[in-house]
């Protein structure tokens, strides 16, 4: 298919894009519950980074807090996608809460990795960004025993590592070029470091740079689609600039500013994990108004990745759409 000498004004849409397994599955339990089990449905943090989301849950009954505090004893309270520290879960018990875990499979893989290095008396070394909520949830699995590293300079101001017990992980939606860079300052500095048995960069974020990357190729403007807290769909715009391609983030159609489309033919619109389709479709809208009458959609990777709901709403999942 030959794009980038067309003149014709079109926009490109890579496939994988927009909702992975662990948010389809965060959205769904929260659905459920509010179907299922009645209001009201707490939930702690964004169930997943993306305001759409949140603010249409909360618009069908769904209540979100900040802090269990907030929450009256013996209520249903879900924990987001991103997950939560030991004391988060010890004190969700001690009050009494019904709990329904929406944490992604995934971070809890990453979870019990940090859990049994850190049983073992390793150091771990936790590759990841400050203040994000799945970063701080996995910090709290082994606080006495894992540094968290973001930039090569927070490498080298290592200290009280032991060289020949130490392990590293990773957040999950990392930009997989500037992980690997300091993966290796990280074998440099010390060598016996071992690996996740697989990356814990997990697949839905991987394709989505794939995709956006190799749509870069091809496009002269990207627009990521994603809320500004969203850490994957962060990544995307850093992986399309990176790949030589003006691109921007916009939470919705509205943000798109004319004159970045001045001179353009070939947009390519993506969308972070956390975003769902009909803002993606919002915007191709827009952008057909504007004259990208033709739209390709470029399927790069397939996906076919489902995880099972948690226990307490097994089995529940036909009865709603
Ligand atoms: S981006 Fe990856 S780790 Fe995060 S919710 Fe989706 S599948 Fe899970």
């Amino acid at each position: 298919m030959e794009i980038a000498g067309s003149k014709q004004k079109t926009v490109l849409l890579p496939k994988p894009r927009g909702f992975c397994a662990g948010v389809i599955r965060a959205v769904d339990i929260v659905e459920i519950a509010l179907e299922q089990l009645g209001g009201p449905v707490y939930v702690r943090k964004e169930i997943v980074h993306n305001r759409y989301v949140v603010d249409d849950l909360a618009a069908r009954g769904a209540v979100f807090v900040d802090s269990l505090d907030e929450i009256p004893s013996g209520a249903v309270t879900i924990f987001s996608a991103h997950g939560v520290t030991p004391e988060i879960r010890k004190e969700a018990l001690n009050r009494g809460l019904r709990v329904i875990d929406a944490t992604c499979p995934l971070v809890t893989k990453v979870h019990l990795e940090v859990l049994r290095y850190s049983r073992e008396n390793y150091t771990v070394i936790l590759i990841g960004h400050r203040n994000h909520d799945e970063v701080i949830g996995t910090l709290g699995e082994a606080p006495g025993s894992i540094h968290l590293v973001s930039t090569l300079a927070d490498v080298e101001a290592l200290e009280n590592v032991q060289p020949d017990r130490v392990v590293y992980t990773t957040q999950t939606t990392l930009s997989m070029d500037d992980t690997n860079a300091i993966v290796e300052r990280l074998k440099q500095r010390f060598p016996r470091i071992i690996a996740p048995a697989s990356s814990d960069i997990c697949y839905a974020t991987q394709n989505r740079q794939a995709a956006v990357k190799a749509i870069a190729e091809k496009a002269d403007l990207i627009l990521v689609v994603g809320s500004e807290n969203s850490s994957n769909s962060n990544r995307l715009v850093e992986v399309a600039q990176n790949a030589g391609t003006t691109a921007y983030l916009i939470g919705s159609a509205r943000d798109i500013q004319s004159e970045w489309l001045d001179g353009r033919f070939h947009v390519g619109v993506t969308a972070g994990a956390s975003t769902p389709e009909i803002l993606v479709e919002q915007v191709v809208g827009d952008l057909k108004e504007r004259g990208f009458t033709c739209v390709r959609e470029v399927e790069l990777i397939e996906e076919d990745v489902h995880f099972p709901l948690p226990a307490p709403l097994e089995g529940l999942e036909r009865v709603v759409s």
